[in-house]
């Protein structure tokens, strides 16, 4: 009986063993997995932070975030980070740029502020002068320039400061 006993004890203790054993494995199957998908979550984050900000610590915490909170951290992630990425946001500021060029190139008279074309020297609706003649080269110059751009000519400072510049700067 008490050999039976033990027997029977035996077999249960092997049978806990192995069960024990498999547990372990599926344990570590199961942490090594979730070690990985924490690890690629990182990785993920880490790319798209880098294509939103320049900043360290917005990437450092976005990394620890993710890293320590996991899906719940992604998701929060997703929910915090940037809208644009850095090459939107470059592409938004050099079109707001042409915009604004765009709009300076609209030239208005500095007199009565109507609109003129770029090339008139003389605004067509109260007669100020807006450029003069290179004396050289014959090309149209702001009133305010001390030389001609095209020829590399130097004008007179008493053209500079005659009658056409207090014309338009009036
Ligand atoms: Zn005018
Ligand atoms: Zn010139």
């Amino acid at each position: 009986m008490d050999i039976l006993l033990s027997l029977f004890r035996d077999i249960n203790f092997d049978w806990l063993a192995q069960f024990q054993w498999v547990f372990m494995l599926v344990a570590a199957i199961l942490g090594a997995y979730f070690i990985l998908f924490a690890l690629s979550l990182a990785v993920w984050v880490f790319r798209d932070i880098r294509t939103r900000s320049r900043d360290p610590f917005a990437i450092a915490f976005a990394i620890i975030l993710v890293l320590v909170l996991n899906l719940p951290g992604l998701a929060l992630y997703l929910l915090l980070r940037p809208n644009d990425t850095l090459s939107e946001n470059y592409e938004r500021s050099l079109q707001e740029e042409a915009l604004l060029r765009e709009l300076d190139n609209q030239v208005s008279c500095p007199s009565c502020h109507r609109p003129i074309e770029p090339e008139f020297a003389m605004c067509p609706f109260c007669y100020t002068l807006l450029k003069r003649t290179c004396p050289n080269c014959r090309r149209l110059l702001s009133p305010s320039w001390r030389g001609c751009p095209y020829c590399a000519t130097r004008l007179a400072e008493s053209t500079v400061t005659s009658d056409q510049t207090q014309e338009v700067s009036r």
